[in-house]
């Protein structure tokens, strides 16, 4: 049933991401959750968003995204760098995080992914040396990932609440927070009263959401976010009912949420989150724009 609901809705014009998990199905009408708009192509994001910027730059660019396999991407890039056909490669792979959600960090399939994309890079070299042209490369990852070693039940506590989810107050339970939106006052104050002796997991203000740049006026999102520590995870929650072995998606100033950056060019000083790297890669592909026009 999941299934085909999921094909229904991906059939109506939905051209990004989508899942519907496990939410409860008398509960999807009050959440938005497909990508409405294929965010890995121009015009995909509000704000604009790189593709826009490379789309108007006048340079030959080629991204590939989930939708193509790891081992495709990489063979279809080569290709590229090897005829010269492309000024610029985007590829997006989500294969090293599904293997280190199945494994954990310390898993065999983690490792072998980690060659795969070391091989790649070698390749990547190899080629554009070979066909005569520079290689300007970038590897960066979007998260870290923390090995999960305990798993937190809100069921029981919300159960314990005299106040009912879908009519007194709206809650969405992701793999690592839960996001309240209040539609009776005592529902917060009761909420908040469960859960006080859950250890594992805090409450976010303010100054905290506004520093990460995850606090939003119209409380899209929540206006209440509980969020759990490092290594643990909600189960079940709206996102399955069987744990995983390792998650992302906590306090980001926590070690192990420590994102990757490597490259063969001068990083800027200033480069210090996700958020900085659309405007960095920006004047990239400007200064490459400015040297084929040379
Ligand atoms: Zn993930």
């Amino acid at each position: 049933m999941k299934r085909l609901l999921t094909r229904l809705v991906a059939s109506r014009g939905v051209q990004g991401y989508f899942d519907l998990y496990e939410v409860p199905r008398e509960r999807l009408e009050s959440f938005d959750l497909p990508e409405r708009a294929d965010i890995f192509a121009p015009g995909g994001l509000p704000g604009g968003s790189l593709w826009d910027s490379l789309e108007s730059s006048g340079l030959r660019w080629q991204g590939w995204n989930w939708r193509t396999p790891q081992a495709e991407a990489f063979a279809q890039a080569l290709q590229s760098i090897e005829s010269g056909d492309r000024d610029v490669c985007f590829i997006y792979t989500a294969e090293l995080d599904a293997w280190l959600h199945r494994e954990g960090t310390q898993g065999p399939g983690v490792a072998a992914c980690l060659d795969a994309v070391e091989q790649f890079v070698r390749d990547a070299f190899t080629t554009s040396a070979r066909a005569g042209r520079p290689l300007w490369c970038h590897v960066l990852s979007d998260h870290g990932m923390v090995d999960v070693r305990t798993h937190v039940d809100l069921t029981g506590r919300l159960r314990s609440v005299p106040f009912r989810a879908g009519r007194d107050y709206e809650v969405f339970l992701d793999s690592t927070f839960a996001r309240f939106w209040w539609r009776h006052p005592g529902a917060r104050v009761a909420v908040h009263e469960a859960f006080a002796t859950e250890s594992r997991g805090r409450w976010l203000d303010r100054a905290m959401l506004e520093r990460h740049g995850a606090w939003f006026a119209d409380h899209r999102f929540g206006e209440d976010l509980w969020l759990l520590e490092p290594g643990a995870i909600l189960v079940p929650s709206f996102m399955g009912t069987q744990p995983v072995a390792a998650m992302h998606g906590y306090d980001p100033e926590h070690p192990e949420m420590t994102a990757f950056y490597a490259s063969n060019r001068d990083l800027p000083a200033g480069l210090r989150g996700l958020r900085d790297v659309r405007g960095f890669l920006e004047r990239e592909c400007a200064a490459l724009a400015a040297e084929a026009a040379a």
